[in-house]
């Protein structure tokens, strides 16, 4: 792992223990045991250096910023704490990629080594690799932290639903951002009308279907291992760079959309475009955690008219008419549960019966993104792509020649 890659785990694993060691009871304890034995196990001495500079920054932040909020306001800090350390780790990835490939091309040896998470954004990569790892006992060499983020990220779907969507995704903060400084330019919030907003909806399902149809049934079984070895496979990060980077026409029209799209409609391109989104959005059907809400408490069972638990929510759900919320589209991200008049408390996020706090929630979100790509490192040496640098060097020269 690069210093960042570790710092950003070293982060979400102390979010983790601090999520565990505020619940009630033994169980909290014990499991904050179990995840310190397993980064004991797991952690190089990069990891540890880490540990020791996000334990003393976190020291440091609570000694000078002392808490002064209120507990409802709490998911709220969480949520955007945990986005905005994300997109600055994202930041300082893609810069040290960057200046990775720029050393590369220029025939130096690069200064910095290649952040592996930039393979998160390969969904093909990581669809195949998974496959041929369920299939044959094959994993990727090339790109396998491709595969393990697809893995941890889908597993975190089945319990949270799409959490990893409203609390760790930092397209959709940069989305919000953009979208907020359109606003400000020419107000107004544009909400397209129903049939145009299952049109555009409908190309996010386009997307996926294309992705599912090349990850199941376009390379057979068997072909796997031809496709893993070849060139195009080696050099699908760079690929991917290289047409957002030279911006062709294609890639011109595509980024000019999603922009439009983004500045346009709230979330836009988290509700229009991401396939990523609407691949959580299907697996969140089975999640057993879901926004609830409690008729009996709700202010509209007094025979009061209130909606704002559905003003609030940037999904457009209709979250004051249903008792549990099975939309597609819900990213957990509790402004529902905050907008909701604090006499009533109507709404929680958890199962029929129980409460999930927002620090409970961070640290199961933390235990997929954070912990368990840490042990597929550390113990299943899964994370560091093996691709040597000459290879990647000679992949780059013929960048524009590899085809599948
Ligand atoms: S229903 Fe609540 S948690 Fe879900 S997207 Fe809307 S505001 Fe967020
Ligand atoms: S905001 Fe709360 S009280 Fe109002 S409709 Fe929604 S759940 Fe009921």
């Amino acid at each position: 792992m690069t210093g960042i890659e570790a710092l950003t785990v070293a982060a979400g694993v102390s979010a983790l223990w601090w999520g565990l060691l505020r619940q009630r009871g033994w169980g909290g304890r014990v499991a904050a045991l179990l995840v310190m034995a397993a980064w004991a196990v797991a952690a190089d001495v990069w990891l540890w250096g880490a540990l020791a500079w996000v334990t003393l920054v976190g020291w440091g932040w609570r000694r000078w910023h002392p808490h002064t909020g209120s507990p409802r306001g709490q998911a709220g800090r969480l949520r955007e704490g945990m986005r905005q350390l994300l997109l600055l780790s994202w930041t300082l990835v893609a810069a040290q990629y960057l200046l990775y490939v720029w050393q590369l091309g220029r025939g130096e040896t690069p200064l910095l080594a290649r952040p592996d998470i930039v393979d998160a954004f390969l969904p093909i990569a990581g669809g195949l690799g998974l496959r041929a790892w369920g299939a044959l006992g094959l994993t990727d060499p090339h790109h396998p932290a491709a595969t393990v983020t697809l893995l941890v990220i889908s597993l975190s779907a089945l319990l949270l639903g799409r959490s990893f969507c409203g609390w760790a995704c930092p397209l959709g903060l940069i989305g919000e951002w953009l979208h907020r400084l359109r606003s400000r330019w020419l107000p107004g919030e544009w909400t397209p009308p129903r049939w145009l907003d299952m049109l555009l909806r409908a190309q996010k399902w386009l997307v996926l279907g294309f992705l599912l149809f090349i990850i199941l049934l376009a390379v057979p079984t068997a072909a796997l291992p031809g496709y893993l070895a070849s060139s195009y496979h080696q050099a699908a990060d760079m690929k991917m760079g290289a047409f957002f980077f030279t911006l062709t026409p294609l890639a011109a029209g595509c980024l000019g959309w999603v922009l439009l799209l983004t500045v346009t409609f709230r979330q836009g391109f988290c509700r229009y475009l991401c396939p990523y989104g609407a691949w959580l959005g299907l697996l969140a059907v089975v999640a057993p955690l879901r926004i609830r809400r409690d008729k009996s408490r709700c202010l509209r069972s007094q025979g009061h008219d209130c909606d704002k638990c559905s003003r609030a929510c940037p999904a457009r759900i209709e979250v004051h008419q249903v008792i549990a919320v099975r939309s597609l589209e819900c990213s957990d991200c509790r402004r529902c549960m905050a907008a909701c008049p604090s006499r009533a408390n109507a709404l929680h996020l958890g199962s029929a019966r129980r409460r999930l706090g927002a620090p409970l929630q961070l640290a199961l979100l933390c235990l997929f993104l954070f912990l368990l790509p840490l042990l597929a490192d550390g113990l299943l040496d899964l994370w560091v792509s093996q691709t040597p640098l000459a290879v990647r060097r000679h992949l780059l020269a013929l960048l524009p020649y590899l085809s599948h």
